[in-house]
């Protein structure tokens, strides 16, 4: 029995990449540094894998910032605008990731979408009336070279035709369907090339299969392949998929000349089912049992018997997606043998893997039996009244009174706002001095009275800047935390920390995401005494600042042993309890975020409500359900797709929401105004995801555009998100722009 994995981590054990490349940006380190760097760390992932004993070993999954944007260049899907940028070949591919401002020009960065229900994102390709698709790049020869020449034979990985489509944006006057034979002689060049490197095998992923998939996309599918797959000589393909199940073109896909289908067995409900419905004896079945999205030990029993049903002739083992959703190793981390035996990150699976294949040769019954004790005995206590609790809602526990119309009168005396009140998202820049600080006393070099004074001093820094420049609601600025769910965590039973659990979000972004281990519930106030301390500094109002518990949810690796939807009942009575308190102590507007109700949203449109919105939403209306009607709740969402989803948006009874719009024009204004969108809403105005200042006019511009869709009496003015990545300067200079703006427009109105 052979093995396979569709990708690894590439940011290195101990996020090597992430840090050489922002060395980079920095320029502390030349071109040829951070390429050299990159090459060793390749080299060590491809000998792992192989040392593992892992037979078929992915090259090309490596990438500077995104894969997606890897293979828009390898293709010349390039704006023009940025193509003309007179910079070098990788400046440039950061440029189109970034953003740039500089003396060669100015220019944004591509939008950034959530990689399907992941936290990963991809840069959105675009194209238009000048795209013109044809091969240019030469990354993935370049490493399947680099591997060959260490004596490790690979399968490059790219994503497919299908995909790439898929994902991309279309100018107004083009539609994918204009692309069909560029992008066809495009990927034929590219297995044109791979044979005569010598390649054998090609991972073309095409998860957009496991999305529904109407008629026209079945189509579209078949004519670049049908054409495709006649051009590939002595390669072999393998169709990848992941994060679902292909039940709308099996089918097809069994048809079509592929030589080998990787399908997933974790998330792809139907996988089952469809493979049982006939696999041709000609083609592997590459079967994704071992979960590439979490950390927990693989149940070998329950894969074995998944396996022993598969009529495939030809079976390769293989992970679900790429190991790219988890973190690098257990072996990194303190956690008791009795609670690491429980854990599996990236490396691990690749024993997993191999221990599987031993079984199902017959070698290993020891690992057998090893495993099954893992999941046989009491992993934890579980907590009876919290149960109960639970079990005892009631529908009135989900809703909140009176209803928002009535709540948006009293809120607009009560807090005598001016029209487009301006506000920001939550963070404030943490500086190397703030995570500097915050791990000095994490590390106890520092006692808790000079680290509150540290915490106290930016506070009192930023919310006298804030009321310089004028902005409305003000927040204190997050300095004591290190990220959106931990800090939570950290204070609610049931919760275990990583040390060094990263997992790549965005370019050289990571999040490290915490494990829920048990049932969970608030052991002490969490962000009272800061909240509380930043209010009593000023007349204003402060904001308060709390993660939603489908977020903190969709943000931690998530227990396999009960529903998702009863670890976020769990989490929701804890937060509603933090709610509370801080309402109990003078905090008037409290924000609930909930920048990852998104991320989990089922690909599948008829799993939408069913599998999760109907848990979802009422889990974050339970937690606000009790408040006063005086008292404003905001949420925010760190993305603008909700255009298909608003009415349950709205649903989640917030006052106020905020969301990501700059980078995505706007659009879903249109789909508010159409759905009569009630919650008051602050779509962002300018991208923080690049340190680009906006000017005035840029802002004034954005705001005019809400304006045509939005009533005014309903419109807040705010940042796409929070500012915790940015620059002190940028973020001074971008939000004075903001006020700035605000104010004139008021004046016009
Ligand atoms: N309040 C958080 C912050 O400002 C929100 C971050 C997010 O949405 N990702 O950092
Ligand atoms: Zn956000």
């Amino acid at each position: 029995m052979t093995t396979s994995v569709i990708g690894f981590p590439r940011i290195g054990e101990n996020r090597e990449l992430k840090f050489n490349t922002e060395k980079y940006f920095r320029n502390e380190i030349t071109q040829d540094e951070l390429f050299a760097q990159a090459a060793e760390l390749r080299l060590k992932h491809w000998k792992l894998l192989q040392e593992a004993g892992v037979d078929y070993v992915p090259s090309n999954d490596f990438s500077f910032y995104d894969t997606t944007l890897d293979t828009a260049l390898l293709f010349n899907i390039i704006p023009q605008k940025a193509a003309a940028l007179k910079l070098s070949p990788l400046d440039k591919y950061f440029a189109l990731a970034r953003g740039y401002q500089g003396e060669k020009g100015d220019i944004k960065a591509l939008p950034m979408k959530k990689w399907f229900n992941t936290n990963y994102h991809y840069l959105v390709p675009q194209f238009d009336k000048t795209t013109q698709v044809k091969l240019t790049g030469n990354k993935i020869f370049a490493e399947f070279q680099e591997a060959a020449a260490a004596g490790i034979s690979t399968r490059p990985v790219l994503v497919g035709p299908y995909t790439l489509l898929s994902l991309s944006e279309f100018a107004d006057g083009v539609k994918p369907e204009d692309f069909i034979s560029q992008i066809t002689a495009a990927y034929a060049e590219v297995f044109e090339k791979l044979n005569k490197l010598g390649a054998s095998w090609l991972q073309l992923d095409e998860p957009s299969l496991v999305k529904d998939m109407s008629a026209q996309d079945r189509a579209l599918f078949n004519k670049i392949y049908e054409t495709l797959l006649t051009k590939k000589g002595q390669l072999k393909i393998l169709l990848q998929t992941y994060f679902g199940d292909v039940r709308d073109n099996y089918t097809d896909l069994v048809k079509l000349d592929f030589d080998g289908l990787g399908l997933d067995f974790i998330e792809g409900r139907k996988t089952l089912e469809l493979v049982k419905s006939g696999f041709p004896d000609g083609k592997i079945l590459f079967a994704g049992i071992i979960n590439g999205k979490n950390i927990w030990r693989n149940n070998y029993e329950q894969s074995l018997n998944i396996i022993h049903q598969l009529p495939a002739k030809h079976i390769v083992l293989s992970t679900s997606c790429s190991l790219l959703h988890v973190p690098f190793s257990v072996a990194n981390e303190d956690f008791k043998p009795e609670i690491k035996a429980h854990f599996a990150f990236a490396k691990e699976k690749l024993d997993e893997l191999g221990e599987l294949s031993s079984i199902l040769e017959g070698k290993a019954a020891e690992l057998l039996v090893k495993n099954q004790h893992l999941f046989t005995g009491n992993r934890i206590k579980s907590n009876q009244a919290l149960k109960e609790k639970i079990a005892n809602l009631t529908e009135d526990s989900f809703i909140r009174t009176p209803e928002f119309s009535k709540r948006e009168a009293i809120q607009k005396k009560e807090f005598k706002l001016p029209l487009l009140p301006t506000t920001t998202i939550g963070s404030f820049p943490q500086t190397r001095e703030v995570k500097k600080t915050r791990a000095r006393f994490k590390r106890h070099e520092l006692g808790q009275k000079e680290y509150d004074s540290f915490i106290a001093g930016k506070i009192d820094e930023w919310l006298k800047w804030q009321e310089e420049i004028g902005l409305d609601v003000l927040v204190h600025g997050e300095f004591e935390r290190n990220d959106m769910v931990e800090y939570f965590g950290q204070n609610l039973s049931g919760y275990l920390f990583s040390k060094n659990g990263w997992v790549q979000s965005y370019g050289t972004r990571g999040v490290k995401p915490p494990i829920i281990w048990g049932d969970v519930t608030r052991q002490k106030p969490i962000t009272i005494k800061w909240s509380k301390y930043a209010q009593d500094q000023t007349d204003k109002i402060v904001k308060g600042m709390l993660t939603g518990p489908v977020t903190i949810l969709n943000w931690s690796f998530p227990r396999e042993d009960i529903p998702v939807r009863e670890s976020t009942l769990q989490i929701a009575l804890a937060i509603q309890e933090e709610v509370l308190d801080l309402e109990g102590n003078g905090i008037r507007v409290i924000q609930i975020d909930e920048a990852a109700l998104r991320e989990k949203l089922p690909l599948r449109k008829s799993d939408w409500y069913s599998e999760y919105l109907d848990w979802a939403i009422p889990a974050f209306r339970l937690v606000h359900s009790k408040v006063k009607p005086e008292t404003q709740i905001h949420t925010h969402m760190c993305y603008s797709e909700f255009t298909d989803i608003i009415p349950a948006i709205d649903n989640m009874d917030a006052d106020v929401i905020s969301f990501e719009a700059s980078r995505s024009n706007l659009e879903i204004l249109d789909e508010l105004q159409a759905k009569h969108f009630q919650t008051e809403v602050g779509p962002g105005v300018y991208d923080i995801h690049s340190p680009r200042v906006p000017s005035i006019e840029e802002i004034k511009n954005a705001i005019h555009k809400i304006l045509q869709k939005v009533p005014e009496h309903k419109v807040w003015i705010n940042p796409d998100c929070g500012l915790k990545t940015r620059g002190e300067r940028e973020t001074k200079a971008s939000l004075e722009n903001l006020t700035s703006a605000a104010k004139e427009i008021r004046k016009e109105l």
